[in-house]
């Protein structure tokens, strides 16, 4: 019997490597609390990111959530239901109100066309996502925000690495918070970072992320505790060394898939815009079932049957969540709705086979009638 073959799969550095890379803490015995690995992972992320300020946090969703909380919103915060739960609970966890905006059907992300109109006197913030790394409409929706006096948040969990015009993507917007999770592009095992431009921001994260505590005697704020640890940092800065080598290979991937999926009736696949740098971190099909002649969900069960194993990712939308108790519509969000039903991210990573991804296409392909 075949191993799963499942939709990502962790990347490591060498044992060797990583071994180097912990070692001195048995001579420091200094673990976590921002210490050396921690300032030496910032300092490099910053540059590979090509951002002005960064701070690392014990994970995406804390970096999303404690800026949420740095930039003490109120109300009402407009975003996508066409995510991972992360999103919206980190509005909702600080005290605010989702308002759910439909995506655009090309790329998935928030259309800033219908953002407007769902503005209210409550709004205080918008929350888009960088989904499966293809970029907002940074240019519209930092129009809006400057017309509304709104922050912008960017959830860039999926676009590590990805650049715009030549720009690190976490250059846009007041803040973007990208996951470090094992399963993403670039891993700290579990970890994050916040970016942003304001360095008073700045500060009020760095004290959230440790309890609020300003120095040994004064606690300032209503803080938590999600402070990336020294083997973590020491992750990421083993995983750095070779994050170009590793979206190379995913677009080599990527590109096997391309050749059987990009001209088949009934398929949409993810397009890359032209003046984006891709990281490749995902590889999403829409099966349209009229055109295809079988739904995804049929094309789901025939892989696994295979021992292979997509996800739907996003089914469901975070606005149908069973803990949002029927709080939203997911009528007044037809888009989301529809990829919802008919998206399947298909396995890849950087050593994933290419007679595998020939296997896989082969098993879709025999699906269509
Ligand atoms: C992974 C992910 C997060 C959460 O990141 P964690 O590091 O797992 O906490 C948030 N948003 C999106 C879109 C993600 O994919």
């Amino acid at each position: 019997m075949d191993s799963k073959i499942l939709v990502t799969k962790a990347t490591l550095p060498d044992f060797d490597e990583y071994v180097q890379e912990i070692s001195e803490l048995w001579e420091t015995h200094w673990l976590t609390n921002m210490g050396v690995k921690h300032q030496e992972l910032s300092e490099q992320l910053r540059d590979f990111l090509e951002v002005d300020e960064i701070d690392l946090l014990t994970n995406g969703h804390m970096a999303l959530e404690l800026s949420i909380q740095a930039m003490e919103l109120k109300g009402e915060v407009i975003t996508t239901p066409f995510t991972f739960a992360s999103t919206t609970h980190a509005i909702v966890r600080n005290g605010l109100r989702p308002v759910f905006c439909d995506i655009k059907e090309d790329d998935f992300t928030i259309d800033p066309e219908k953002i407007e109109r769902l503005i209210t006197d409550q709004t205080s913030a918008i929350l888009p996502v960088h989904v499966y790394g293809n970029i907002c409409d940074t240019e519209e929706i930092q129009r809006i925000a400057e017309k509304y006096g709104l922050k912008v948040i960017y959830d860039a969990a999926h676009a590590f690495g990805v650049r715009k015009q030549g720009r690190g993507i976490a250059s846009f917007g007041d803040v973007s918070c990208f996951s470090f999770h094992a399963t993403k592009v670039f891993n700290t095992i579990e970890g994050g970072a916040a970016c942003f431009h304001d360095k008073d921001f700045g500060k009020c994260l760095y004290q959230l992320k440790n309890f609020g505590i300003k120095n040994e005697e004064i606690v300032e704020r209503i803080g938590a505790n999600a402070k990336m640890n020294e083997f973590c940092a020491a992750m990421g800065l083993c995983n750095l060394r070779h994050i170009r080598d590793e979206i190379a290979k995913r677009k080599v991937v990527t590109e096997q898939y391309l050749k059987y999926l990009k001209d088949v009736n009934g398929i949409q696949i993810n397009k890359i815009a032209g003046d984006i740098e891709a990281n490749y971190a995902y590889f999403p099909v829409l099966f349209n079932e009229e055109q295809f002649g079988c739904t995804r969900d049929e094309i789901l069960e025939t892989l696994q049957k295979h021992n292979i194993y997509p996800r739907k990712y996003f089914y469901p939308l975070t606005n149908m969540f069973d803990c949002y108790h029927d709080l939203y519509d997911t009528e007044n969000t037809p888009k989301a709705f529809y990829a919802s039903k008919r998206i399947l991210t298909l396995p890849l990573y950087p050593d994933l086979p290419l007679d595998m991804v020939d296997r896989i296409c082969e098993l879709i392909l025999k699906c269509k009638k």
